[in-house]
């Protein structure tokens, strides 16, 4: 998605894509796929126009909202499910080029007051501000005092893509929290903010990963949350909470077949570990683990883009809820043959 961020910023414009540059867009957008800008503008599917398609019978199909609604409507969320998709159309907004954005961090031993803080102010932010939480182990960066590396921090990256006047007020109060060990908030380009976490996923490692959406994030969460990130075994896997609400709630429930608008954050369990290396096991029993205990205060909702393959039709239900009926009846309109089967896969009705 790096690529098609670059063309629309070179014209002061954007569209809702993911936190990590290398992601493609054509999986991310199927799935509805949110960022940085989803708290102003909603899902990137809520942002397709149209795209085409080669259903399973070879036809090529010109599809949106007026053409083929059915299939348009399926097509923002239901995955690769109904055909290949070779085209997409998307509106674009006015955003950047610079924003104020980037990585502030906390020793972990302040936790405790630290988190209630930040999930205060992210309630109050504006749409135009949009925070993930990370809590994990210090990586041996520069830019992190090596007294703590790998010791457990709490990180908060941000984005504030308004005015950057107002931008810098509104996250003065963060900036002055407690005493940061580290602070790299500052005025950049969208498209270097969009590659900073690129760093974060690199290639080659074993990676597991479990999600949740949530409603929000009360007291008895955090707690959750502190608990497991305590006993976290390795220092490239995290916990993630990544704030949604602002314009997702705006539209009804079945705007598409993504679903989930009364999530508020989506929970990220992270696993990641050198391949082959014993760690690997305890990796994936805290990651199994961390999801067990967020799951009571999940919405029963789940990112359909952030589902391991060992899940379940259960978990394909949960991703769409109310909406599952709809898409299973398009899929046998579209698919009756279940031709596209490797994927998260809706049987056809
Ligand atoms: C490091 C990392 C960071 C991520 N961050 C975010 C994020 O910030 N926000 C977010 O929303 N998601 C995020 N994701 C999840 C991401 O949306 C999914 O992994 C998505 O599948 C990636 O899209 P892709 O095109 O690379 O898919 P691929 O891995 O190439 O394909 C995955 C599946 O998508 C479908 N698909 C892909 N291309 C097509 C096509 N042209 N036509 C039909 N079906 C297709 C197929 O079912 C395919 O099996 C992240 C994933 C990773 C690995």
């Amino acid at each position: 998605m790096g690529d098609v961020d670059r063309e629309t910023q070179a014209h002061g414009l954007a569209t809702v894509l993911g936190f990590v540059s290398e992601t493609g867009v054509a999986g991310l957008t199927l799935g509805g796929g949110f960022g940085y800008l989803t708290r102003r503008f909603g899902f990137t599917v809520d942002n397709l126009l149209a795209c085409e398609v080669v259903t399973a019978d070879g036809v090529v199909r010109q599809v949106s909202r007026e053409s083929e609604p059915e299939l348009f409507w399926a097509l923002r969320g239901g995955g690769g499910n109904f055909g290949v998709v070779t085209q997409l159309t998307f509106r674009l907004h006015k955003v950047g080029p610079r924003i104020l954005g980037g990585l502030i961090a906390w020793d972990g031993a302040q936790l405790p007051e630290v988190l209630p803080f930040v999930r205060d102010f992210m309630a109050k932010s504006s749409r135009e501000l949009t925070c993930a939480v990370t809590l994990r182990r210090a990586p041996p960066a520069p830019f992190i005092p090596p007294a703590f590396h790998g010791k457990p921090i709490i990180g908060v990256v941000c984005c504030h893509s308004g005015e950057l006047e107002k931008a810098r007020d509104e996250l003065r109060p963060l900036k002055a929290f407690g005493r940061p060990i580290a602070d790299l908030v500052v005025e950049k380009s969208y498209v270097e903010q969009q590659r900073m976490l690129d760093a974060t996923q690199p290639s080659g490692l074993a990676y597991y990963w479990k999600s949740e959406y949530l409603p929000g994030l009360g007291d008895r969460l955090l707690e959750a949350a502190r608990a497991r990130a305590e006993v976290n075994p390795s220092p490239l896997s995290q916990l993630v909470l990544f704030q949604l609400g602002g314009a997702l709630e705006e539209r009804p429930m079945d705007e598409g077949a993504v679903g989930n608008r009364d999530a508020a954050f989506v929970a990220g369990v992270q696993g990641c570990w050198p391949v082959g290396d014993p760690i690997g096991e305890r990796c994936l029993s805290w990651v199994r683990g961390t999801w067990e205990a967020l799951r009571p205060f999940s919405t029963g909702g789940v990112y359909v883009n952030f589902q391991a393959a060992d899940e379940g039709e259960d978990r394909v239900r949960a991703a769409y809820g109310s909406n599952y009926p709809r898409l299973a009846a398009v899929k046998k309109q579209y698919d009756p043959d279940n031709l596209f089967h490797i994927n998260r896969n809706i049987a056809p009705a």
